[in-house]
């Protein structure tokens, strides 16, 4: 389902947020990633060797530290009878405390995407790069550069180009035969042009539209044949439908597929925001009318429609960070549900002393799970659209849009 895949990509975010922001004291943080392919016996026997090789380390506490999290990991590692199929990442070591203190973290996590290759680094930072690619692998586009003596199709999955098929055009040359009038050697030519593009057509039909999460379609070469070749109707509709745009490009090889991802990049980035930018603007024109027509922002008043079933749309910025935190004070007795910054320590409204935390949850988590209950649907907004960023700054990052006027009901 949509929304908990998008809840999934917001904790697999946040997570990642998390971890780019650690620091080691010392170069003891550790990052292993193990591919799909790879054999538990195999890694279990390379962190052997590092672990004889970490003996070495100069420094006491860093040498402890290494081997501590060399331990962690193949502990962790034992309780899996073979690698997922995705892969493995762990990212365990001592983290930075402030002063000479050091806090262990360790974290082993299930990657969405396969792993594709073995990498273990000892650092004073965790290495996230092959994660982060993961988040932005998530639209698939098809790429068809082409001019009347060649065509090449592939995809464009995140920043990565697959080649899928390179056609050559059998459109015979500029010289005509004997005997042949110029008037029946332009229709040769022109027969042969549709052929040509009717079996590029076919491809691109053969091999697009079996394509998992396909967004669109992008047309490059370098003349006006690209241009035909879009309009008229050698995609099928459905392709035909999805096509971004006609980009120039010089080749109609690898290299111009690499063109055209350059040469679209700008349009494909506008185009993501394109549907958050509406969505806003749904709530825009909702807040511009007469008490604020159907639009409700605010985390309490938010907070309120939802637990009423009254929301139709929620909006959540991920910029968004606070946690909601349940607790009981043990000075005073109060207790109850507060939503507090993540990095704020939580005071009890009554008393001012600290209370105990009973349970606390990420209010995005909090959120998902209240909307879930009433069928409302949650759409996660960036904050790289100026509408996005309105969300955060001006409406703390929460809002909705109605089923119906709340008013004194
Ligand atoms: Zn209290």
């Amino acid at each position: 389902m949509a929304r908990s895949k998008d809840l999934a990509k917001y904790e697999f975010k946040k997570q990642l947020e998390e971890l780019r922001n650690v620091k080691g004291r010392a170069t003891e943080l550790i990052s292993l990633y193990v591919p799909p392919s790879r054999r538990i016996s195999d890694v279990t026997n390379y962190l052997k060797n590092e672990y004889a090789q970490s003996s070495n380390i100069k420094s006491r506490t860093t040498r402890k530290n290494v081997m501590w999290a060399i331990e962690s990991i193949t502990g962790r590692l034992k309780t899996f009878k073979e690698v997922p199929e995705n892969g493995l990442v762990f990212l365990v070591g001592h983290k930075s405390g402030g002063g000479d203190m050091t806090v262990p973290v360790s974290h082993v996590i299930e990657p969405p995407e396969p792993i594709s290759t073995f990498m273990y680094r000892c650092d004073s930072r965790f290495y996230l790069d092959q994660l982060e690619d993961m988040l932005a692998e998530k639209e698939v586009y098809g790429l068809i550069v082409i001019d009347r003596g060649e065509a090449t199709l592939g995809t464009l999955n995140g920043k990565r180009i697959d080649v899928l098929k390179n056609i050559e055009s059998r459109i015979m040359g500029k010289h005509r035969q004997g005997g042949q009038s110029a008037q029946r050697f332009e229709r040769l030519i022109e027969i042969a042009a549709h052929e040509y593009y009717k079996k590029v057509g076919d491809l691109a039909n053969e091999v697009f539209l079996g394509e998992e999460g396909l967004k669109g379609v992008l047309i490059g070469g370098p003349g006006a044949t690209k241009d035909t070749f879009a309009e008229k109707d050698y995609l099928h509709h459905e392709l035909k439908k999805m096509i971004v745009g006609t980009f120039d490009t010089g080749y109609t090889d690898e290299s111009g597929l690499r063109e055209l991802m350059e040469n679209a990049s700008k349009t494909l980035d506008d185009l993501s925001i394109v549907k958050e930018k509406t969505l806003m603007k749904r709530f825009f024109e909702e807040l511009r009318k007469p008490d604020g027509g159907l639009s409700c922002y605010g985390e309490n008043e938010v907070r309120t429609a939802l637990e009423r079933g009254a929301v139709d749309m929620l909006l959540i910025s991920e910029g968004l960070s606070k946690l909601r935190i349940a607790f009981t004070c043990d000075d005073c007795g109060e207790s109850g549900s507060l939503t507090v910054a993540v990095d704020k320590t939580l005071k009890c409204p009554k008393c001012g002393s600290e209370p105990d935390i009973d349970s606390e949850q990420d209010i995005v988590n909090e959120m998902f799970d209240v909307a879930d209950s009433y069928g409302t649907s949650i759409e996660m907004i960036s904050m790289d659209s100026e509408e996005g960023e309105m969300l955060m700054k001006a409406f703390g990052g929460l809002a909705a849009i109605l089923r119906y006027r709340m008013g004194d009901t």
